[in-house]
C-alpha cells in the first residue's frame, strides 16, 4: 500500500499530491554526469538526494524503475582526450569508473540502468527525424560538409515553461553565449545533430558523419527506457535551463505531447553564497574530500538541508557531521555488542520518530525533518546504555536499534557503526594531528610526559597533563596496556 507523497514540481512551481502514472510505479529519470574529470561536491548532492528519493519511494511501497545517463561523447571530452593524447573512449572508461568508486563510497546503489550516449545513437538519429518530420526541427549545410539539425524553437509554443523565461530572454542569451548564427532561423534554436569535425568523434546519419547535441541524448534515452512518459525527471538547479527545457520541447515535439510529468531539481552546493562548479574553479572534488572525512560524514552532511534548498560548504559544517554520525555511530556499536537485540512491546517515542520519518519523507523528502526525529531516539539509546541492566532499558536498545535499521536503510547511513565511528576517529586524528605536525608533537609530549607522572604516582601532575592535553582537545583512555588518545569530538547536543 503506497501512502501520499508530496513534492515540488519545477513545471508547476507547486508542491503537488504525486499521482503516478501506473499504480504502485514510479519511472525516475536523473541526468547524469559528463565524463571527462572527477566529480565535486555539487554532483555528490545531486546523486546522494535522488538516491534517497530513490530509496524513500521503494521503502514507501513504490516499485522504482531508475535511469541515469553518462554523457559520454561531448565538446569537453573530445578536446580533454586530445589534451591527454587519449582516446575518447579511454578517458571516458576511465572517469565512468572513478564516478563509480566515488558513488560505492558515498552509498549510492547503482540506478537500474546507466545508459550512454555512445550506444544510443541510434534512437538518438531516429528522434531528431521525427522532430524534424513533425516541423519542429530544420538541418542547414554544416561548416565541414554535412548538415546540422537545430530545433524550431518558435515552432514550439510551449516553449520556456520549465525555466519561465521568455522568449525574449532566450535570444538574447544565446547569441552572447555563441554569437550570431545567420543559418539558424531564431538565435534561441538549439542543435540536434552537429556535423563532424575534422578529427572528431563521429557517427553515420541521414544528414552524413556527426554527433549529437547534448540535449536530445537524455530525450532519446528516456523514452527507450522508461517510455513517452514517465513520472519523474530529476538533476540539479543548473539544468532547469537550457538543458531540461530544451529536453522538454524536443521529446514533447517528437512524441505529440507526452514527457516526464514531475520535475524535481536539487539546490547548489555553495562556497560563500556562489555555486560550486567547475567553471568558477571553487570546487572540491568528492575524493578531496573524502581524503579528510568519512564518506558517511559527506553524506549526512548533503542531507542536512532540504533538497531544494542551497547547501553550505565549511569545513565547519562537515566537523558538525562528523560529530553527530560519530555520536550516532558510537551508540549504535555500543548497542550491538550487547548482542542481538530482542523485539519486545514498541516504545511510544520510537514509534513517534517513526512515523515523524515517514511523514518527512512523503513531505516532499525532507530529510532534514527525518534526520532531526532521530535526535529523541538516540538520546532514549544513550540513556538505556548508561543503565544496560535496567527492565525498560533492554526493550528501549532493541526499539532503537530496529528504527535505526529502517531509517539507515532509507538515508544510506548508519549501517556499519564499528566501522565507521573507527575510520571516523582515525581520520580525525590524522585532520586534526596532522603526521609530522607541532600540534602532534605537542600532544605528544604531552601524554608522555603524564604517563611518566602516571608511573612515578604522582597523580596531580598527571592530572594536570590530562587537563592540559583536554585544553588541546585530546581525551585519553586508559587501559592496562598504556593510554590511548583521541580527538575530543563531542556532540553538543541535537542538531
Ligand atoms: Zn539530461
Amino acid at each position: 500500500m503506497c501512502v501520499q507523497i508530496r513534492l515540488t514540481n519545477t513545471l508547476t512551481r507547486q508542491k503537488e499530491v504525486f499521482q503516478p502514472l501506473v499504480a504502485g510505479q514510479v519511472s525516475m529519470y536523473v541526468c547524469g554526469v559528463t565524463v571527462y574529470d572527477h566529480c565535486h561536491v555539487g554532483h555528490a548532492r545531486v546523486y546522494v538526494v535522488f538516491d534517497v528519493i530513490a530509496r524513500a519511494l521503494r521503502q514507501l511501497g513504490y516499485l522504482v524503475r531508475y535511469v541515469r545517463n553518462f554523457t559520454d561523447v561531448d565538446d569537453k571530452i573530445i578536446a580533454r582526450a586530445l589534451k591527454n593524447g587519449e582516446s575518447c573512449d579511454a578517458l571516458t572508461e576511465r572517469f565512468i569508473a572513478a564516478f563509480h568508486d566515488d558513488m560505492d563510497r558515498l552509498g549510492c546503489h547503482r540506478p537500474d540502468l546507466e545508459p550512454r550516449v555512445t550506444t544510443h545513437l541510434c534512437e538518438i538519429v531516429a528522434m531528431v527525424e521525427q522532430i524534424i518530420a513533425r516541423g519542429h526541427a530544420y538541418a542547414v549545410a554544416g561548416e565541414h560538409g554535412g548538415a546540422d539539425v537545430y530545433f524550431d524553437v518558435d515552432s514550439f509554443p510551449a516553449y520556456g515553461a520549465l525555466s519561465g523565461r521568455a522568449q525574449d530572454d532566450n535570444q538574447a542569451g544565446a547569441s552572447e553565449r555563441v554569437g550570431h548564427d545567420p543559418r539558424k532561423r531564431s538565435q534561441a534554436d538549439f542543435a540536434l545533430w552537429k556535423s563532424a569535425k575534422p578529427g572528431e568523434p563521429a557517427w553515420p546519419s541521414p544528414w552524413g558523419l556527426g554527433r549529437p547535441g547534448w540535449h536530445i541524448e537524455c530525450s532519446a534515452m528516456s523514452c527507450r527506457h522508461l517510455g513517452d512518459a514517465f513520472d519523474l525527471h530529476g538533476g540539479g538547479k543548473d539544468l532547469v535551463f537550457p538543458h531540461h527545457e530544451n529536453e522538454l520541447a524536443q521529446s514533447k515535439a517528437a512524441n505529440g505531447g507526452a514527457f516526464a510529468r514531475y520535475w524535481l531539481h536539487n539546490g547548489f552546493v555553495t562556497i560563500d553564497s556562489e555555486k560550486m562548479s567547475k567553471s568558477l574553479g571553487n570546487f572540491f572534488t568528492i575524493r578531496d574530500v573524502l581524503a579528510r572525512f568519512h564518506p558517511q560524514v559527506l553524506r549526512y552532511y548533503l542531507l542536512t538541508a532540504h533538497y531544494t534548498q542551497p547547501l553550505n560548504f565549511s569545513d565547519k559544517s562537515l566537523e558538525d557531521a562528523t560529530r553527530r554520525v560519530l555520536y550516532i555511530c558510537e551508540k549504535l556499536a555500543r548497542a550491538r555488542a550487547l548482542g542481538a537485540p530482542v523485539a519486545g512491546a514498541p516504545v511510544e517515542a520510537v514509534e513517534a520518530a517513526k512515523a515523524e520519518i515517514d511523514a518527512a519523507l512523503c513531505d516532499d523528502f525532507n530529510t532534514p525533518r527525518a534526520l532531526a526525529a532521530l535526535s529523541e531516539p538516540i538520546a532514549l539509546l544513550a540513556r538505556a546504555l548508561d543503565k544496560p541492566k535496567a527492565p525498560e532499558s533492554a526493550r528501549t536498545i532493541a526499539a532503537v536499534q530496529t528504527l535505526f535499521e529502517r531509517a539507515g536503510a532509507v538515508l544510506g547511513l548508519f549501517d556499519h557503526p564499528e566501522a565507521t565511528a573507527l575510520a571516523i576517529l582515525v581520520q580525525a586524528r590524522e585532520r586534526l594531528f596532522p603526521p609530522g605536525s607541532p600540534a602532534l608533537a605537542e600532544v605528544e609530549a604531552a601524554v608522555a610526559a603524564r604517563s611518566e607522572a602516571r608511573a612515578a604516582k604522582d597523580w596531580a601532575r598527571a592530572d594536570e597533563w590530562r587537563q592540559r592535553l583536554a585544553g588541546l582537545g585530546v581525551e585519553l583512555r586508559d587501559s592496562r596496556d598504556g593510554t590511548e588518545w583521541r580527538p575530543a569530538l563531542h556532540e553538543a547536543s541535537a542538531p
